[in-house]
C-alpha cells in the first residue's frame, strides 16, 4: 500500500493526501477494475507510439484520426504535443486532421527546426492536398516564433495559413483551456 501511494505521489497534480485517497479508493474497487487499470498503465509503455503520419501518440498505426475517412483531409492544425491533440479533441468542434511537430523552436532549450517534424508537415501540405494549416502551438513567446516561422515556411505552398485566436493570457498553455475557449479560439482563427 505504501509503495502504490509512493508511487501514485509522483504524478503531477496529485499530493500526498490525493495519493492516499486513490490508493484506499483502488483498494475498495472491484478486482477488475483493479486489474484493468494496471492492464491499462502496462499497455501505455508497451504499446503506444508515435503515428507515423500526424506523428501523435497512438497504440494503431496509422492512428485513428488519421484513417478516419470521414475527418476533414484539406484541413491540418499543427500542434506541438500531442497532448494538445486530447486537448483540440475534447472540443468536438474540430473535424480536420493533425500534425504534432513534437515541441516548439525555442533557442534557450536547444530546439531547432530539424529536431521538429516540420519538414514532415511541409511533405503533408504539398501531397496530401492541405488548403488550410491552423496553427495551434501554444500562446507564449516558443509557441508564437514558431506559428511565425511556419507560416513564412507554408506561405509559398498555397495553402492558406491561420492561428487560433486565444481568449487566453498570453504565456497559457493550450492543455489548460477549457473547451469552451478553444472552440472559441478555433472558431475565431485568424489569418497569419
Ligand atoms: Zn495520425
Amino acid at each position: 500500500m505504501s509503495a502504490l501511494i509512493g508511487e501514485l505521489e509522483k504524478l503531477p497534480t496529485v499530493g500526498p493526501k490525493t495519493a492516499a485517497r486513490l490508493a484506499f479508493y483502488l483498494l475498495s474497487a472491484s478486482k477488475e477494475d483493479v486489474e484493468a487499470l494496471s492492464r491499462a498503465l502496462l499497455d501505455l509503455k508497451a504499446k503506444v507510439r508515435f503515428c507515423s503520419r500526424c506523428y501523435s501518440l497512438t497504440e494503431a498505426d496509422p492512428c485513428s484520426i488519421c484513417s478516419d475517412a470521414r475527418r476533414d483531409g484539406s484541413l491540418i492544425c499543427v500542434v506541438g504535443e500531442a497532448k494538445d491533440v486530447y486537448a483540440i479533441e475534447r472540443t468536438m468542434s474540430y473535424r480536420g486532421r493533425y500534425h504534432v511537430l513534437g515541441g516548439l523552436i525555442s533557442p534557450i532549450e536547444g530546439v531547432g527546426v530539424e529536431q521538429l517534424k516540420i519538414a514532415e508537415l511541409v511533405e503533408r501540405v504539398r501531397k496530401d492536398g492541405v488548403t488550410e494549416a491552423i496553427i495551434a502551438t501554444n500562446p507564449n513567446a516558443e509557441g508564437e516564433s514558431t506559428a511565425l516561422y511556419l507560416a513564412r515556411l507554408l506561405a509559398p505552398l498555397n495553402v492558406k495559413v491561420t492561428r487560433l485566436a486565444y481568449g487566453l493570457p498570453f504565456g497559457g498553455d493550450l492543455d489548460y483551456a477549457d473547451e469552451v475557449t478553444l472552440t472559441r479560439a478555433l472558431e475565431g482563427r485568424r489569418a497569419l
